[in-house]
């Protein structure tokens, strides 16, 4: 039992959830982060005993005072799933500059909001785990998500350059790309483009959360510190990157 505290963003339901319940499991000491969903994070923390934090990632201060709460009630933040996200499609000669900037703002500059919070106690520690959820759309691209495939791929390099910050200090950053998963945010995609969707991926099916959960746990883990700076991609053969 590891007993290290976790942060994961977006950390109540689909994917993050499945990560917060994941690392509970395994003895971490989960903080799940959540930004709107107030009654459903309620419900989570009453049936998983996690601790559930409300701010908005995308906002730095707040990040920085979610943070200092996390810190307050757990001890000092060792494993960082940056997992919050969101959609905002439509073609570019469409979208708004918000919606563009919603995106980036939540997906990306989040990125940065949560490691800037936690990395200098990483670095002074000597022992850091920080976890990217980015996406094959940040890969690969994808019609009609010209921000999220921004965002996404923003975190990729991201991930690139703060893993060679760190590597000295045993603060390790990697990323995950998901293919397409069983979770709200697919189930909102049309039955049609699902079914067009699903005929591209070779193994013939949606991820499931838990096919996403094996990827962080073997990132986080403390024995994982050759494992830098790279991506895995879990996506049924969809992408190979
Ligand atoms: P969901 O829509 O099911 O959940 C998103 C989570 O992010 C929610 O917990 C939500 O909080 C939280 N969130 C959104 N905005 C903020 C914010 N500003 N501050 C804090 N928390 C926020 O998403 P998924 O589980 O499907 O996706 C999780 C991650 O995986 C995302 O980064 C997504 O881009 C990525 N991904 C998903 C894929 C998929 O197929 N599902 C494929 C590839 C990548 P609240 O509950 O309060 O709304």
């Amino acid at each position: 039992m590891t007993g290290r505290v976790a942060v994961v963003t977006g950390g109540t339901r689909g994917i993050g959830g499945a990560i917060s319940e994941a690392l509970a499991k395994n003895g971490y000491q989960v903080a799940a982060n959540y930004v709107g969903s107030t009654d459903r994070a309620k419900s989570f923390q009453e049936r998983t005993g996690i601790a559930t934090f409300r701010f908005d990632v995308g906002d730095f201060e707040a990040s920085r005072e979610g943070v200092k709460r996390i810190e307050q009630e757990l001890g000092p933040v060792e494993v960082l799933v940056n997992n919050a996200g969101i959609t905002r499609d439509g073609t570019l000669h469409k979208m708004s500059f918000e919606n563009w900037d919603e995106v980036i703002r939540t997906n990306l500059t989040s990125c940065f909001n949560m490691c800037r919070h936690v990395i200098e106690g990483m670095r002074d520690r000597k022992f850091g785990r920080i976890v990217n959820i980015g996406s094959v759309n940040g890969q690969a691209g994808q019609y009609g998500q010209v921000n999220y495939a921004a965002a996404k791929s923003g975190i990729h390099g991201f991930t690139k350059a703060l893993a060679q910050e760190g590597a000295k200090v045993n603060v390790t950053v990697n990323a995950v790309a998901p293919g397409y998963v069983n979770t709200e945010m697919v189930r909102a995609v049309p039955d049609k483009v699902l079914e067009k969707i699903i005929a591209r991926i070779p193994v013939g099916r949606l991820g499931e959360t838990d096919d996403i959960v094996r990827a962080v746990l073997f990132l986080v883990a403390d024995d994982a510190d050759f494992m830098t700076g790279s991506t895995m991609s879990v996506n049924g053969g969809q992408h190979m990157y």
